[in-house]
């Protein structure tokens, strides 16, 4: 098995990630995050927007609405120029993204292409109970509910520019390949700040350098290992319609080296286009543009390891779903079994930090192979010597090493080593 397919497999085995309707065949595309996932998913939420907005004095946050009016896809220009170029074989009838196809004939079945169409990636919703319906759109980008409520906010808060707003979200494209499992899927969440400058290049410049600097970092000290990640800047035939400049931080993953979030500089485009300013001056945009799903998968990725024929999720504690799991040494034991449960409530109830998780099947050995295999950075076991002076052993994914805590103790040293 390669590395992808042993993740796509842990992920359904362990409950991280399942393919979206599944009992009635699946839809490309579309993916369900389960028990783990869900905890997985929302722990990197939450560290981006700790870095983001709580821990920054200039950037507020937002969450707008996923439907809105369709003259803000007219205005953002996306209904005209949020394509991609599709082909289509003439003998299998499959169909491509003309700008990631090596050859000029069908990857599935060397067949003939078409000439490359244009495709639009919004996805169309139809509103109201009579005909006819209002056609609009589920949102192909999250940015546009930020720059629609930029006098709102303006009005509303304390902002002077420079300041962001930041946000995270659903969007909704109508991929043309959906495909590398969550990579490219039509509904996914991006983690975005849109950050509004005075209209002027070496400010824009500053501020931009900053950014990127910022973001590549956030991952470098969540774990993932510097030599995956890099910059790439696009050309200027690849910029997005709004684009000016801009710049992907990509991984370096099994399927090549990758994009999951982009910085650009989108000048003056979206609020002029909404014909929004600030004091006397149309405010430039620096953005930051990540996906939570590519984040997802690539922190899962870069975090697999195997030792012998153990696997271990080597997620950065502050990612991992469960931080502790607590266990009796043997499952038969009522002494040990009940110790061990009052010391998962308690760890449960007193820490907001903590996800704890309790296990009193099979053998220990297992447990902790276990645990290895999502991630748990610490594991408790409760054995006969805890019965005798209240001290449980404290197991260290990464290391294996065990060392000897006081239950007293327990939450504090947890703390610790959290921060
Ligand atoms: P690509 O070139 O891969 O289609 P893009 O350049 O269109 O991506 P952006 O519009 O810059 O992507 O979107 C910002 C971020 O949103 C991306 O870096 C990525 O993490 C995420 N994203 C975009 N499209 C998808 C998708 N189809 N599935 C999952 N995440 C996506």
């Amino acid at each position: 098995m390669d590395l992808m397919e042993k993740i796509v497999s842990l992920c359904k085995r362990r409950g991280f990630i399942y393919p979206g309707s599944e009992i009635y065949g699946g839809l490309q595309g579309f993916w369900d995050y389960g028990p783990l996932g869900v905890e997985l998913k929302n722990n990197i939420k939450k560290e981006w927007w700790k870095s983001m907005v709580y821990q920054r004095n200039d950037v507020v946050g937002l969450d707008a609405a996923i439907i809105m009016n369709p003259t803000v896809w007219e205005a953002s220009g996306h209904t005209q120029a949020f394509t991609d170029p599709l082909v289509e074989c003439k003998s299998c009838h499959h169909r491509f993204r003309a700008d990631q196809l090596v050859g000029s004939q069908c990857p599935d079945c060397d067949g003939q292409l078409t000439e490359p169409k244009i495709f639009n990636l919004l996805t169309e919703v139809y509103l109201g109970s009579t005909e006819p319906k209002t056609k609009t759109y589920l949102r192909g980008e999250i940015t546009q509910g930020v720059f629609v409520n930029f006098k709102n906010v303006v009005d509303s808060s304390r902002v002077e520019i420079p300041f962001g707003i930041a946000q995270i979200g659903k969007a909704f494209r109508n991929e043309i390949t959906p495909g590398n499992f969550t990579f490219r899927s039509r509904e996914f969440e991006q983690m975005e700040l849109e950050f509004f400058v005075k209209p002027d290049e070496n400010e824009a410049e500053r501020w931009f350098l900053y950014w990127r600097q910022m973001r590549i970092e956030w991952y470098e000290k969540l774990g993932i290992k510097k030599e995956n990640l890099r910059f790439r800047e696009h050309s200027l035939d690849e910029r997005a319609h709004y684009a000016r400049k801009a710049e992907d931080i990509e991984y370096n993953s099994p399927f090549g080296w990758k994009e999951f979030e982009g910085i650009h500089h989108r000048g003056d485009w979206d609020l002029s286009r909404h014909k929004l300013t600030y004091k006397d001056y149309t405010p430039w945009v620096i953005e930051t543009s990540g996906g939570v799903d590519r984040a997802t998968l690539f922190f899962l990725l870069d975090s697999y390891s195997e030792v012998g024929d153990r696997v271990v999720l080597k997620l950065h504690p502050k990612l991992a779903p469960y931080k502790v799991a607590v266990f009796p040494l043997v499952a038969n034991k009522e002494n040990l079994v009940n110790k061990a449960k009052e010391i998962y409530k308690n760890l449960k109830s007193v820490t907001v930090t903590l996800t704890v998780t309790f296990d009193d099947r099979g053998n220990i050995g297992k447990r902790y192979y276990a645990q290895d295999e999502i991630g748990t950075p610490w594991c408790v076991t409760v054995d006969y010597q805890t019965l005798e002076d209240d001290t449980v052993t404290v197991r260290d994914r990464d290391t294996a090493q065990q060392e000897r805590v006081s239950v007293s103790q327990l939450d504090s040293f947890f703390a610790s080593k959290l921060n």
